[in-house]
């Protein structure tokens, strides 16, 4: 069946985010030959609209106002209603990041609607879309239906892979106005903390330290590395928890869920909350002294050794290549 799918394009620091167009990919199947429409909100956004329909969507509609500029949960719902009032899609895709954990069930509720949330696969089977997402920390995976009324879903970053970037594409940038109004909260301020390079989120690479780097110098040949890489360095909530780094480097079940193509754990025992965060890495390689570590048993290639060794050797043979 032929659906009219919405796709939120999400921006951050004035580019389209990755996951955006792996929504816009997750949406055109679902859209089963129907139309996909881009959605931008935001301040001056209009002219990232070509870039989701490169990557497959077949027009976009931008609501534009200063007072979305910053993210807040009214204003972003407001804007999104508008268009979806404006719109009538049969299908909703978002990513599931932050921002659209916040929003979709905002949306969905106000709509009346059910939600497959963290959607890392769309399957067809019997004429049937079939959602398949994570459940249990990852441990084991569910099929969802969805059998009446309104498509909607959030999109795991780093699990479809988007469609190729089609440069002949062309398609509609339609601006829609939308009465932004009694805000309960207005954002006056953000006060980045310092962080360089890849977003973990989004990482292809992740280099990732546990308790066994000893100390917050002792992430410096894992930074290395990631940079070689070109990769973000992640670490376990035991070195969070060391002082060693930052709490928004901690990948788990209470930090943060990562699905790039390589993951190296280094000095990580494998405790089931951090498998929580990590097991649907592509390929997953750790580097542990303790052979018996847990870690061992969801790598796809083990090093058993010190890490202060490993990983140095590894740096200067990535930088061979
Ligand atoms: P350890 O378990 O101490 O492991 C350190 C490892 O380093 C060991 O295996 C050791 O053999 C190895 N090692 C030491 N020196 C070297 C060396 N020189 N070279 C190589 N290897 C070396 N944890 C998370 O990570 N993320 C979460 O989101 C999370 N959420 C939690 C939520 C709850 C409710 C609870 C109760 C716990 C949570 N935890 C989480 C904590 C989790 O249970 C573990 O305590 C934590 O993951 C352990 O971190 P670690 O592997 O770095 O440390």
């Amino acid at each position: 069946m032929a659906r009219k799918v919405l796709v939120l394009g999400e921006v951050r620091d004035g580019a389209l985010r990755n996951v955006s167009f792996e929504a816009v990919a997750a949406a055109k199947k679902a859209a089963e030959g129907g139309e996909v429409v881009g959605v931008l909100i935001g301040d001056s956004i209009q002219s990232l609209g070509n870039s989701l329909i490169k990557y497959g969507a077949d027009r976009v509609v931008a609501v534009e106002d200063e007072k979305l500029k910053q993210y807040t949960s009214d204003g972003f719902t407001q804007a999104f209603m508008a268009v979806v009032e404006s719109e009538k899609p049969e299908g909703i895709f978002l990513g599931h990041t932050a921002l659209g954990k916040d929003l979709s069930p905002r949306i969905a509720s106000k709509l009346n609607s059910g939600l497959v949330s963290d959607v890392t696969d769309i399957e067809e089977s019997g004429g049937n879309l079939v959602f398949v997402r994570p459940i249990y920390s990852g441990k084991a995976f569910e099929k969802k239906i969805v059998t009446d009324g309104l498509i909607f879903a959030t999109i795991r970053p780093n699990n479809i892979t988007p469609l190729e970037k089609d440069e002949s594409r062309s398609g509609e940038v339609t601006s829609l106005s939308a009465e932004i109004k009694d805000l309960r909260t207005v954002i006056k301020e953000v006060v980045r903390k310092a962080s360089e390079g890849v977003d973990l989120s989004e990482a292809k690479v992740i280099i990732a330290g546990g308790r066994g780097v000893k100390s917050a110098d002792g992430f410096n040949p894992l930074n290395e590395l990631a940079q070689v890489l070109g990769g973000a360095v992640g670490a376990s909530r035991g070195a969070c928890d060391a002082d060693y780094c930052d709490y928004s480097l901690q990948i788990g079940q209470t930090g943060k869920v990562v699905t790039p193509d390589l993951y190296i754990a280094c000095g990580i025992s494998g405790a089931i909350q951090h498998l929580a965060g990590m097991s649907n890495s592509k390929v997953i390689v750790a580097i542990n002294k303790d052979p018996e570590a847990n870690i061992f048993k969801v790598a796809d290639y083990g090093i058993v050794g010190d890490l202060f060794e490993v990983v140095p050797m590894l740096t200067e043979e990535f930088k061979k290549l």
